[in-house]
């Protein structure tokens, strides 16, 4: 049974009330997140509170299937009354006046919330290093990053701080940490879930998801947080759906395309030999594998590179000093407030993106670079859309090699950006992805398969990374010490 069923019914039975649940959560949260440093912000009083009311609705015959389960949020969420950093000095001092879209349905729910996540600034970067508030260390070995920028999340997932938690994925920011802790993950199509009061990197390409122990709980709570809104125009205006009524669908049939490009130099022995044994498996459950080819995949990396800074350099703009989060203490006029206030406010990472993204807007650069890269946006999708002629899944690598060690890359913004060589792709066509563990690479760090869908495939996505968890246990191993 999951984790999430398994807390559901023991709620519903009246076996544990929502605060007791939240106090075992808070008390390992005490324990741990002073060396894993995966919650930037956690308020016990608030916590508690949701889950009195969350009691008090079970005890008035108003639950729901989830009423009272805990969760916590990716740092990017707004979320009334608590501080919403972004990982960043620019809002340090921000409390949101209001709730993100994605936290208002698990409010709805009755779902309370334990904390805010550790995330790289603004959901730049690949180790969550470039945080302000320091980086996370990754629960399988300390020594190693937790993969960014949703490093928290994932850290916190996989040493069982929270049973399940919100994170946004822009290049590979949900599929890579979940890979490298050993949890699972899933990236919606792009419009799957609303964007309103997620802070925006870089629009065209941020989706929220989630990440929790197994396939079954990202289903349950992926089904509440999807769904029309009308905030954002980018939400599709598509049915609620159920993302739990296939899981346990037969594979028989199914048709897995793998990529040549993804099996080509470049991923490290261990994570081969583990997504060739996970492939295995799937042949075992009765699928089938086609060799596909993703031609201008080897651009993805580039094309994100000058897109995604595009859209943060305009997005990040608001961020000015005048209306709200840092504001320098002295300046002799507004430019100097603003440079000052700019200057201090971001970390490194974000100022090279916004130089890069200024860049390739300008005039004179923008045909060169901005269109281009458009232009090759559009070829990187069309080569999916030729290979779901041939199969139901694409499935490969989710992460290169293993979890690297805190400071390996740091220095290295390159080396940093192949980090997501395998994942940046789906973005950039806006179809969903998810890594499921799969295996352990030779110095004992997790290794992830990754499994792309079509457009709007998400619940087989689910159902096959459901079926595999069924015959597979790598999903449910736990670090030492948690
Ligand atoms: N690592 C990529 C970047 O630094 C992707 C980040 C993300 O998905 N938010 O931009």
């Amino acid at each position: 049974m999951s984790l999430l069923t398994q807390h559901a019914q023991q709620l519903a039975a009246g076996a544990v009330s929502s605060v007791e649940l939240c106090q075992d959560y808070l008390a390992r949260i005490k324990a741990h997140n002073p060396t894993l440093n995966a919650f930037i912000t956690v308020d016990t009083e608030r916590t508690l509170a949701e889950a009195r009311a969350a009691d008090a609705l079970r005890a008035a015959g108003q639950a729901g299937p989830l009423t009272g389960v805990p969760l916590a949020h990716k740092d990017i969420f707004c979320t009334e009354g608590w501080l919403t950093t972004c990982g960043s000095r620019m809002l340090a001092n921000f409390v949101a006046p209001y709730d993100a879209h994605v936290v208002s349905q698990f409010k709805t729910a009755g779902m309370p919330c334990l904390g805010k996540l550790n995330m790289d600034e603004f959901a730049m970067g690949s180790s969550n290093e470039s945080s302000y508030f320091g980086p996370v260390k990754n629960p399988w070995a300390l020594a190693a990053v937790p993969g960014g920028s949703s490093g928290g999340s994932a850290a916190a997932v996989a040493a069982g701080l929270c049973p399940v938690a919100t994170a946004t994925d822009t290049g590979g920011s949900i599929r890579q940490p979940a890979a490298l802790c050993g949890v699972t993950g899933i990236k919606p199509s792009y419009g799957v879930v609303s964007r309103y009061g997620m802070i925006a990197f870089a629009s065209s390409l941020d989706q929220a998801g989630v990440m929790a122990r197994s396939a079954a709980d990202c289903a349950l709570v992926l089904s509440v947080m999807a769904g029309p809104d009308p905030r954002d125009s980018t939400s599709l205006e598509r049915e609620r759906e159920d993302y739990s009524r296939d899981l346990n669908r037969p594979l028989t049939g199914l048709r897995i395309g793998l990529p040549k490009e993804f099996f080509a130099a470049g991923m490290a022995a261990d994570v081969e030999a583990a997504t060739i044994n996970a492939l295995d498996e799937y042949r075992r459950l009765g699928a089938t594998t086609v060799e596909v080819s993703l031609p201008n995949s080897g651009l993805s990396v580039p094309v994100y590179y000058v897109l995604a800074p595009a859209e943060a350099s305009s997005n990040l703009s608001r961020f000015d000093g005048v209306r709200y989060g840092h504001r320098a203490a002295a300046y002799k006029d507004l430019t100097e407030m603003y440079e000052k206030t700019r200057a201090e406010g971001f970390g490194a990472e974000v100022k090279r993106r916004i130089m890069v993204g200024a860049y390739v807007l300008s005039h004179g650069y923008y045909d060169a670079y901005y269109l281009q890269a458009q232009k090759i946006r559009r070829l990187i999708a069309n080569d999916f859309t030729e290979a779901f002629k041939h199969c139901d899944l694409i499935m490969g690598p989710t992460t290169p090699t293993t979890a690297f060690n805190l400071g390996e890359k740091a220095d290295d913004p390159l080396q940093m950006y192949l980090s997501d060589i395998y994942t940046i792709a789906v973005n950039l066509a806006g179809l969903p992805g998810m890594s499921v563990p799969c295996g352990f690479g030779a110095d004992g760090r997790p290794v992830g398969l990754q499994i792309i869908g079509d457009y709007f495939g998400e619940a087989r996505m689910l159902n096959a990374a459901h079926r595999y968890q069924g015959v597979t246990d790598w999903h449910a191993r736990r670090p030492e010490g948690y």
